[in-house]
């Protein structure tokens, strides 16, 4: 049976610099492939493009000889207006006679106007098809020629007139030493472009993809951050609760009355586990999609007013002033969030102010938005705070936040439940002093 292997945050944290450099050769390839194939073609293009005035140019003088030359005391009569081209007939009494400037007797083998030897004429009457109707380029000395053979001539004046003195053969040579060089410098031009474009892509390659991995990294980062604070965080209360009840078992005979602070420890102990693992709850759920809203048209400032109103009494009975106002505003949201949202706000609010402190609980109307402002005078916070508050298990001040039971979750839950609603939560040092949570949610439309 086939293994799965389960790797941990710690080794796509180690591994993923390997498979950047993995994904950057990858591309590197990649766009090497491209390049190759696109100048392939593009050489292929230009070539064709070059090569075709070339042979266009010698098909109409071929063009010119046929027509001229049924008869031969009209054969040379041809303009031969380019002087890179170059015209050889080849005579069936082993002679040739050269038109044009190019040709050096030392390309076609023999002296001008003088006899084709044995070997010419083998050479002739054994040239291949291949070689008949066809360009072809050859390179002689430090020049380049395209050469063309006719092979309708070939055959008809060889085969039928073999006694006469009559042209046999016609090949058509023109210097193309431009088009090669030409094509030369092209073809650098495109290696240099080629290997320029190809170092820009890889460097900025590398680039994008160190600027790409930094989320997945933050990412892994704070997964093998939240992992042992979350382990932490179980550990602490388990710890408590097991050397409470290692207490009572070390003396069976105490009675309840004697035992009561120690149970009564582990109770709030478990009920802070409780709470914990409810909000680790929702914020794996969030993670995988899976937190579900029940969307409703509702009035925001009835909705928070009636979570509000409990809060007042709260507030009053610890020495604080709560106070509420709104507008109605029209929202689709899922009602029992705004109440978890509102909660842990509210929460917050009582429980980093102190004594005559006042909180105080807005609803507006805005143009496209509704917003909830949530402000205390209380403690406030620090610029660094406001940075992380909204990050998992962050608190500004450990013991005070454990004292009044926080686990530092509830602000990342919030965030989650508002960015679900398609809102936008911020917060900010609020007026004289104290700290202003301020959510805007989009209106019904
Ligand atoms: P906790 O359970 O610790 O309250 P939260 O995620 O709700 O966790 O809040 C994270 C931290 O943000 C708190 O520990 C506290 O430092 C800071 N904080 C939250 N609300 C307020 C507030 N109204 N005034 C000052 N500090 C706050």
């Amino acid at each position: 049976m086939k293994k799965n292997k389960v790797r941990g945050a710690q080794w796509y944290k180690e591994n993923i610099k390997k498979y950047r450099y993995g994904i950057l050769l990858f591309n590197i390839i990649t766009i090497s492939i491209v390049f190759l194939i696109f100048t392939g073609i593009l050489n292929f293009i230009i070539e064709q493009r070059f090569f075709l005035n070339v042979e266009n140019q010698i098909i109409s003088i071929d063009r010119d000889i046929e027509e001229n030359s049924v008869f031969s005391d009209k054969i040379h009569n041809i303009d031969l207006d380019d002087p890179r081209i170059s015209v050889v007939y080849y005579y069936t009494d082993s002679k040739y006679f050269s038109m044009g400037q190019i040709i050096d007797p030392k390309i076609i083998g023999f002296e001008k106007y003088g006899p084709i030897n044995e070997n010419d004429i083998t050479n002739i009457k054994n040239i291949s098809d291949d070689e008949l109707k066809v360009f072809n380029q050859i390179k002689v000395g430090n020049h380049n020629y395209m050469t063309y053979v006719n092979k309708k001539w070939f055959q008809s004046k060889v085969e039928t007139t073999e006694d006469s003195v009559i042209v046999c053969y016609v090949k058509i040579y023109m210097n193309i030493d431009g088009e090669i060089s030409a094509k030369k410098e092209l073809n650098t031009v495109l290696i240099v472009c080629s290997l320029l474009l190809l170092a820009m892509g890889s460097v900025s390659g590398y680039l994008i993809m160190k600027r790409t991995m930094i989320p997945v990294q933050e990412f892994i980062d704070k997964q093998i951050t939240f992992v042992s604070d979350a382990s932490h965080e179980l550990r602490t209360p388990l710890a408590i609760v097991q050397s409470k009840l290692e207490n009572i078992l070390t003396n069976p005979n105490q009675k309840v009355y004697d035992i009561s602070e120690d149970l009564a420890v582990s109770l709030k102990e478990l009920s802070r586990l409780n709470k914990l693992t409810t909000d680790l709850l929702a914020l794996a759920r969030s993670d995988q999609n899976r937190l579900t809203y029940n969307l409703t048209k509702e009035n925001l400032n009835i909705i928070v007013s009636e979570i509000v109103d409990p809060f007042i009494e709260i507030a009053e009975f610890e020495d604080r002033v709560l106070t509420f106002e709104g507008e109605d505003v029209d929202v689709l949201v899922d009602k029992d969030k705004i109440r978890e949202l509102m909660i842990i706000l509210l929460d917050n609010a009582m429980k980093y102010t102190n004594e005559k402190d006042t909180i105080k609980v807005i609803v507006k109307n805005g143009i496209f938005d509704a917003i909830i402002e949530v402000a205390d005078t209380g403690i406030g916070i620090s610029n660094e705070t406001k940075e992380k508050i909204f990050e998992r298990f962050y608190r500004e001040d450990k013991t005070r936040s454990r004292e009044t039971g926080g686990n530092g979750l509830g602000l990342s839950i919030a965030k989650t439940i508002v960015t679900d609603l398609k809102g936008k939560i911020t917060v900010d040092h609020n007026e004289p002093k104290g700290t202003k949570f301020v959510i805007v949610i989009p209106k019904f439309k």
